[in-house]
């Protein structure tokens, strides 16, 4: 078992599921380089029509499967209580599965806690094939094993192939046709497909733009994440 040097904190984020989030907290601070920057923010409603917000939620950090469930439930008893309206909650609710996608990666770069930075301003002096702290509070250690987890990684990904993200047409073929129409209203409301695009699709049977505009924003996505 590995120990650490006692003056160094473990970050105060409790996770969705009520565990402690195990990075190290960065020197002087409470949370970890991640949850410093990415903490639960609030995000207003309005009523219908209405210019001013009644209330707020807290949106909670997707990092696990968890505060993306919560989330789905949070959205979905908005809807229903008619709080958001139907092709917001559509548009929520496609980022949500995006976002819980993107959790199934490969253990989503899961770091070790001597992996994670506690002192950014001095991460640039850190050797190379070393992890920016050591377990005795003196030097550095070496970054173990760095081959061994993309191996067993790539094994069960060959396994348990569910762990594969759905692929956009998977998404899209499990959308009833009501979702899909929420979505395609949603859409057409943010520009992104024209009304046109729509009346080829319904009466001349053309493609659904529906599953264009969802290949695009997965492939920014994609595009996003390799940056
Ligand atoms: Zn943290």
């Amino acid at each position: 078992m590995a120990s650490y040097p006692v003056d160094v904190r473990r970050c105060k984020h409790v996770k969705t599921n009520g565990t402690q989030c195990r990075s190290p907290a960065l020197k002087g601070k409470e949370l970890c380089f991640y949850h410093e920057k990415n903490r639960p923010a609030p995000a207003e409603l309005y009523m219908d029509g209405e210019r001013y917000c009644d209330s707020q939620i807290m949106v909670p950090v997707f990092e696990d499967a968890h505060s993306i469930q919560t989330m789905i439930q949070l959205v979905v008893s908005l809807m229903l209580s008619r709080r958001i309206e139907r092709k917001d909650a559509g548009l929520v609710l496609y980022g949500l599965q995006i976002a819980s996608g993107n959790l199934k990666m490969p253990a989503a770069e899961k770091a070790k806690p001597t992996q994670v930075v506690v002192e950014p301003e001095k991460a640039s002096g850190t050797p190379l094939g070393m992890t920016p702290w050591s377990a005795t509070g003196e030097g550095h250690d070496p970054e173990e094993e760095e081959e061994e987890p993309k191996e067993e990684g790539e094994e069960s990904e060959k396994q348990d192939s569910p762990r594969r993200p759905p692929t956009v047409e998977e998404c899209y073929a499990a959308m009833c046709a009501e979702e899909r129409c929420a979505m395609r209203e949603g859409f057409t409301k943010y520009g992104n497909i024209t009304p046109n695009e729509t009346t080829d699709f319904l009466y001349k049977r053309g493609p659904d733009p529906l599953l264009a505009v969802m290949q695009g924003q997965r492939e920014a996505e994609a595009c996003r994440s390799r940056k």
